[in-house]
């Protein structure tokens, strides 16, 4: 039975994606907020947003994303805690790509906790690591168009071609195996013990993410509707 959203139906919870580069985390995440037309929260976002507003935050943060280094929780949690104060997400709203570490999550935790939100619902998208590797590393982008295709999962009619313009298809440096490999290690180190702290807090749900966007996208639905309300 596919649930549905009905219309005007709200959120009226705080959801928080977990999973590696390549499980769809960002898609699953911008597709639940628009189904309950709901915020979606990401951390590049807000900072991008507070440098082009020229905030104090803004101002901070600049210098540092133009060496292209790692912009420091004390202001990324300052960023977060100015954003869900914000009227519009009284009703709800999705986290894409935060909290990453354990110290995060438990700052979010005391954030929302002061400004009356309940406990917040965290989604795993969990996926074996060689099918991971397979949609990470079959990816391949049109040259002319940018469209996205995988040599395993979704092939071009003609190999190497792209249907849509006849581009040449190709492979990111980015994507090739000896990038992958330690791109997903390094999130297995970062994020297994973030896991583990909203799984001991009884907050954690497991979606397997192997499935089809849209097979993954119900079940998201699915298990948040299922909890709803509840504290
Ligand atoms: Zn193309």
């Amino acid at each position: 039975m596919t649930p549905d959203v009905r219309p005007h139906e709200k959120l009226n919870r705080v959801v928080i994606f977990l999973g590696p580069p390549g499980a769809g985390k960002g898609t699953q995440a911008k597709e639940l907020a628009r189904k309950f037309s709901a915020p979606h929260l990401s951390t590049g976002d807000m900072l991008r947003e507070h440098v082009a507003q020229g905030t104090s935050l803004g101002q901070r943060a600049q210098p540092i994303m133009g060496r292209g280094e790692l912009v420091p929780d004390s202001i990324v949690l300052r960023m977060v805690a100015e954003r869900i104060e914000r009227p519009d997400c009284s009703h709800g709203f999705v986290f894409d790509g935060f909290p990453r570490t354990v110290a995060q999550a438990k700052y979010l935790g005391e954030s929302l906790k002061q400004h009356g939100y309940k406990r917040p619902f965290v989604i795993h998208l969990a996926i074996d690591p060689s099918i991971l590797l397979r949609r990470l590393t079959g990816r391949r982008t049109c040259k002319v168009g940018g469209e996205i295709y995988n040599v395993y999962e979704r092939p071009p009619k003609v190999a190497g071609i792209c249907d849509a313009d006849g581009g040449e298809l190709v492979q990111r440096p980015d994507d090739r195996e000896e990038v992958i490999g330690p791109r997903l290690q390094a999130y297995e180190k970062q994020t297994a013990p973030l896991a583990a702290y909203y799984g001991r807090l009884g907050l954690l749900h497991v979606i397997d993410a192997a499935k089809s966007v849209e097979e993954v996208g119900q079940q998201v639905l699915q298990s948040v509707k299922s909890v709803r309300g509840a504290r």
